[in-house]
């Protein structure tokens, strides 16, 4: 898309020639007539399921209507009205399960409205034109610090921003939008997408202090002297490792990553610094949710020939979305379900892996048999879940908190809707105090 050069301030802190910019985007923008069309088949039910469906609660047979209309920037409007991180969850949202799962065609067994297509038709469209900025209300004199500058917390504050409250933001690392700008497929967003959106919620005048780390350079306490209030929207922690034997060896330990981890460098890194590991031939992913599946997605699309995934239950079993699996078996992915690897041996410059056969038990639990198999492997990401942190001061009155952190992982979509409910929550508070 043509990114208006007003916004360029942030992508800035991007590096170029990152391997993320290679990808292709899988769902391409609708032209003006494709949308036109597609906005025509909504039939605008009363008590629509896809509003129900969406986290967020966009209007969305209003900004299709508008589409329809050729309205575009009231369409935005609606959009950005219930969800200011509407771009980035045109792009990004598994709508397949979200809205458009609950669209009444499916009843009529139709393809659904491409709602989020439409969405980021809307949001391209008019950002192009120029969308209003949207104006804080007058100083009430309140300040609101947040942690963590991912969508939880940019949500939250660009609500309280709206109402006159003074926010801001302690950000860890040197760059806004958390797992939104450094977690995403890039088949679906890239970095400077959702940099670039960042700077659009900001312009309301959110502020942002870079290189601050809660625990660290900042503490819970002293926020509560400064401020009114404080939202915590850190996320979660780093890829949890997978105990393997073998995996301590520090030939083996380099060719070993969190999935994350190797997310985040593909999309923030000069292709340079990711070089060994581009260049492999194999790579063994291990884990049964969406990192995993968008992992093994993304090692396809920098087109290293061999990619296995390893799960320790059934297909059946796995809590990567289904839509995922099918478009990963569709590129080629290999599938090893109902194994675990259980030992890592130096093999020249790889590493042979031992992929233990698992059954499960009848109350549940994974039990290793004898049945192995051995895969020789340059690179392997542990897709096993994140950490998660526990700040027992959450418990403290004027702390509240939302997204990852609250949630314990889901979408960005739900990280923006429960910022904006903390926001109305926090407003409460800090008005009547
Ligand atoms: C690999 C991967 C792919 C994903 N793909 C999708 C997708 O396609 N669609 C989708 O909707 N969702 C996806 N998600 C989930 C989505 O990214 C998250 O749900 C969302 O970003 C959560 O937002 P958040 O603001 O709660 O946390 P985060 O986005 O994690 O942001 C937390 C922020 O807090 C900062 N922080 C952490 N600790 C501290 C501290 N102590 N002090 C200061 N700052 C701190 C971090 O640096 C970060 O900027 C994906 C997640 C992963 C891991
Ligand atoms: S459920 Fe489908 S047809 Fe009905 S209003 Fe929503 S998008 Fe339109």
């Amino acid at each position: 898309m043509g990114m208006g050069k007003s916004y360029s301030t942030l992508s800035d802190r991007l590096k170029s020639d990152r391997p993320e910019e290679s990808f292709q985007d899988y769902k391409p923008r609708l032209n003006s007539t494709e949308a036109e069309l597609e906005a025509n088949r909504c039939l605008h039910c009363f008590d629509a399921p896809c509003i129900r469906a969406c986290p967020t609660q966009i209007d969305i047979p209003q900004f299709i209507g508008r589409i329809a209309s050729q309205n575009i920037t009231g369409a935005a409007k609606t959009i950005l009205d219930a969800n200011v991180f509407g771009l980035s969850c045109a792009l990004s949202c598994p709508t397949e399960v979200l809205c458009e799962g609950a669209c009444v065609y499916h009843s009529l067994n139709k393809k659904p409205v491409l709602i989020g297509r439409l969405q980021r038709f809307a949001m391209e469209e008019s950002t192009e034109k120029g969308i209003p900025k949207d104006n804080p209300a007058p100083p009430t004199g309140k300040r609101v610090a947040l942690v963590g500058a991912g969508p939880a917390s940019l949500s939250c504050a660009h609500a309280l921003r709206k109402l006159g409250h003074e926010t801001v933001i302690f950000e860890k690392e040197t760059f806004p939008g958390g797992l939104n700008t450094s977690g995403i497929a890039p088949y679906k967003m890239k970095a400077a997408t959702s940099i670039w959106e960042i700077d659009r919620i900001l312009s309301i005048g959110i502020r942002i202090e870079y290189g601050q780390e809660l625990g660290r350079t900042v503490q819970i306490e002293d926020l509560l002297k400064d401020y009114h209030a404080v939202f915590l929207g850190i996320g979660l922690g780093p890829d949890r490792p997978l105990p393997v034997l073998g995996s301590e060896n520090p030939r083996i330990a380099a060719r070993i990553l969190g999935a994350v981890d190797f997310i985040s460098r593909l999309k923030m890194q000069p292709s340079a610094e990711l070089n060994p590991f581009l260049n492999a031939q194999t790579a063994l992913v291990v884990g049964g949710g969406n990192t995993a599946l968008d992992a093994c997605r993304e090692l396809k699309g920098l087109k290293i020939p061999r990619v296995a995934l390893s799960y320790r239950r059934s297909e059946s079993e796995m809590s990567g979305y289904t839509h995922e699996l099918s478009a990963a078996k569709q590129e080629g992915v290999e599938l090893h379900f109902n194994t675990l690897p259980t030992e890592y041996q130096p093999q020249g410059e790889s590493i042979r892996a031992t992929l233990r056969k698992t059954r499960i038990s009848t109350d549940g639990k994974v039990e290793l048999l004898d049945q192995k198999m051995i895969l020789d492997t340059d690179l392997i990401l542990i897709a096993t879940g994140q950490s998660h942190l526990n700040l027992l001061s959450t418990h403290a009155t004027r702390v509240f908190s939302g997204g990852d952190f609250a949630n314990g992982g889901k979408e960005v979509v739900n990280a923006v809707a429960e910022g904006k409910q903390a926001a109305q929550a926090i407003h409460e508070v800090i008005s009547h105090g």
